[in-house]
């Protein structure tokens, strides 16, 4: 029985993962990311799909499978009716989220709720906090979730699916191997060697590797790094160090910023400010996500116990209950505000996203102000809003430290890894460099988007 695969994003490019797997009647997507712009081609921040229907436009360029069963019934009717858009009919067994980040989860508003979705408990949550942030309209109350555990697996159509916490700037990622027939589909998500859980992921790749003894197997890796050169990535415990040598040195304010999903650095930062004596101030949404994950995290759970929130004026200005969304306004009495902060500055580690720098004005930190940029967007120069931020930097005269480390695994990692798996059949995506890989496995797939693989 043949195997056939079809990748609708994160081919040439580092994001919008979307793969098809079909087998035998069963249909299985691994993600549902949403295409950064520019990932997409023919679409831009200016130049976007179809307000009304835009799934006409993604399937048109290849970035969605053209699958009656994974759209909502009216829009498919309105493709067919009014476009004559041909569709392939049959179901959808299930969608398998690896984790929590949008290049992976992005495009599911623009799936039907009825499309069962599978995930960790931890993914769910994410998924959650979108939905309550209103960031995404995921609607995650109406879809059928199967939470995934750890080894364990799941019968999805007619195949099999092991799950595998591995490591990546997220709790809760998955990876899969989908066994059907007598082959194996490996999908390893996002993932890194350099985190705090590295054992995972070479548990994982072990597993791959038995898998061989009664499978034929094929590796879809990811390849981030893959041709970036940098083998220097620090560990988060490195990262801990460095950031508690900074803030010791401070005399006034400390500003941080980290992206919100990675909780593991948000840990880091904690226990520096626990370290340094210092109160770590948060941005409402970002109290939020971290209240959400820290049931499965019962060392964030401790620390953020120490963790204050920190409210900008909103609407009117002028600290009003109507000026916020319902999330905050919880804070609205305990939250520390500009002036307590100005007040007594020397006291806290603030954590601000780009968005919060305003903020600034009114908080009008003294000179030598410490900004540890930890993981935060803008991510590095190739975005504009580094220079923006650079010349609010400048403006107070703030110190800057770029303190981080990337959630991919350098090319090394990468390599040693799939070599360590050494599958029969290895396609890599997820990548600008795909060809880095080529020569180390016998058959390895070189992608085109939308094209299906008959293995
Ligand atoms: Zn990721
Ligand atoms: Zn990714």
């Amino acid at each position: 029985m043949s195997l056939n695969l079809t990748f609708y994003g994160a081919v040439n490019e580092i994001g919008g993962s979307k793969t098809l797997l079909q087998h035998d009647g069963t249909s299985i997507l691994f993600d549902f990311g949403k295409d950064f712009f520019g990932g997409t081609d023919h679409f831009s921040d200016r130049l976007k799909p179809a307000t009304y229907l835009p799934i006409r436009d993604y399937i048109r360029f290849g970035n969605l499978p053209p699958m009656a069963g994974l759209y909502p019934a009216a829009q498919v009717r309105f493709l067919q009716q009014e476009f004559g858009t041909r569709l392939s009919e049959g179901q959808v067994d299930g969608i398998l989220i690896s984790h929590g980040h949008i290049d992976h989860f992005g495009f599911l508003p623009l799936v039907d709720v009825s499309v069962p979705l599978y995930m960790s408990a931890e993914t769910l949550e994410v998924l959650r906090f979108f939905d309550e942030t209103g960031e995404f309209d995921l609607h995650m109350d109406q879809r059928p979730v199967t939470v995934l555990e750890d080894n364990q697996v799941v019968r999805v159509g007619g195949c099999d699916v092991l799950p595998i916490g591995t490591d990546h700037d997220i709790l809760g990622i998955l990876g899969f191997i989908v066994r059907c027939g007598d082959t194996s589909v490996v999908y390893t998500g996002d993932f890194r060697l350099h985190g705090r859980h590295p054992e995972r992921v070479r548990a994982f790749f072990d597993l791959v590797h038995q898998e061989k003894q009664h499978a034929r197997t094929i590796l879809l890796t990811e390849g981030t790094r893959l041709g970036f050169g940098s083998i220097d990535e620090p560990r988060e415990n490195e990262i801990q160090e460095l950031a508690a040598r900074t803030v010791k040195g401070a005399s006034g304010l400390v500003l941080t910023n980290y992206y919100i999903l990675d909780t593991e650095r948000l840990k880091t930062l904690l226990r520096v400010a626990q370290e340094t004596g210092r109160t770590m101030v948060l941005q409402p949404q970002h109290m939020l996500l971290a209240r959400k994950l820290a049931r499965f995290d019962s060392e964030l759970e401790e620390l953020m116990t120490h963790a204050e929130v920190y409210l900008a004026r909103r609407g009117t200005g002028k600290y009003l209950a109507a000026d916020y969304r319902l999330f905050e306004q919880e804070y609205l009495v305990t939250a520390l505000r500009a002036a307590d902060i100005a007040a007594d500055p020397a006291k806290y580690l603030l954590q601000l996203d780009f968005q919060d720098l305003v903020e600034l004005v009114e908080i009008n930190p003294a000179p030598h102000t410490v900004f540890i940029q930890s993981g935060g967007e803008p991510l590095g120069q190739y975005d504009p809003n580094f220079n923006v931020q650079m010349k609010w930097i400048r403006e107070f005269r703030m110190d800057f430290y770029r303190i981080a480390t990337p959630g991919h695994a350098n090319e090394l990692d990468i390599r040693d890894m799939i070599m360590q798996a050494d599958p029969d059949i290895l396609v890599p995506m997820h990548t600008k460099n795909p060809e880095a890989l080529d020569g180390y496995i016998k058959r390895t797939v070189a992608l085109k988007k939308g094209l299906a693989y008959e293995f």
